[in-house]
């Protein structure tokens, strides 16, 4: 049994002050989950997430880390990093840092294998665009993506992540998959999973992202391989997140 994961992602939004009513208001109605909660901050709030969170039952992480171990990479934030602040997950692959940032698919396999060996759960994202959905490549596209991320990881360190399937046309756009569509894809991700390890496949949680909204969490969350969400814009008011949280 998958236990589910609700994890925000505040992108770059936020202040100290703005963060810190968020936390507050989620803390105070979150009581006793049946899902794992986190919030993945920029990284400058790691550390007011670190004096919040620490002791709850909220994890928090980051939206992005280095290839590199450490050195002469200006602007970035390596993984070591991530962990001196108590981080436990971060995010990889999102489609604004692919899109934006010219992230390839191998490069995204690297920052996953840079997560694990620093101990943080890397939620892997991935999705396609409009336009390939219409061109019916989703399972295509899907497939490359999840394949790199396959062929970079081994099995004992597959139970050790996350998957978000994001269709990129869904994310902040309001558009949300349909519960059937989304369900469609995840069971592509997890076959392809299986095709690397059974045993392991049947434990890693698949995500979805796309406009999650209180109104829509139940059903994409009844889905059999749905295990939780990857929750943007629905993530910075308090009381929605807990909907969505409540809805899991
Ligand atoms: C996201 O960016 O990961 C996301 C799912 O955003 P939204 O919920 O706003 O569509």
């Amino acid at each position: 049994m998958r236990r589910k994961l609700i994890a925000g992602n505040w992108k770059m939004n936020g202040s100290l002050a703005a963060n810190a009513a968020l936390l507050a208001g989620i803390k105070a109605e979150l009581g006793e989950p049946a899902c794992d909660v986190a919030v993945c901050a920029p990284a400058p709030y790691f550390a007011q997430c670190q004096a919040a969170l620490s002791g709850s039952t909220i994890a928090w992480g980051g939206q992005d880390l280095s290839a590199h171990e450490s050195g002469a990479y200006t602007g970035e934030v390596a993984a070591s990093m991530l962990r001196d602040f108590g981080c436990q997950y971060v995010i990889v692959g999102h489609s604004e840092r692919r899109a934006y940032h010219a992230e390839t698919n191998e490069l995204v396999a690297q920052k996953m294998l840079r997560a694990l060996k620093a101990g943080l759960t890397p939620i892997v994202c991935v999705g396609e665009t409009l336009a390939e959905r219409e061109a019916e490549q989703t399972g295509r596209v899907v497939g490359q993506q999840i394949d790199a991320v396959l062929a970079a990881v081994d099995t004992e360190a597959l139970a050790n992540i996350v998957i978000a399937y994001e269709p990129v046309w869904a994310i902040g756009t309001g558009k949300t998959a349909t519960p059937q569509m989304a369900q469609e894809v995840h069971a592509i991700l997890r076959a392809a999973l299986a095709a690397k390890n059974t045993a392991a496949a049947a434990g890693v949680r698949i995500l979805y992202g796309g406009s999650m909204k209180p109104d829509n969490a139940k059903e994409l969350l009844a889905m059999p391989d749905i295990d939780g969400g990857l929750i943007g814009g629905a993530a910075l008011k308090a009381p929605d997140f807990l909907a969505i949280i409540r809805a899991a």
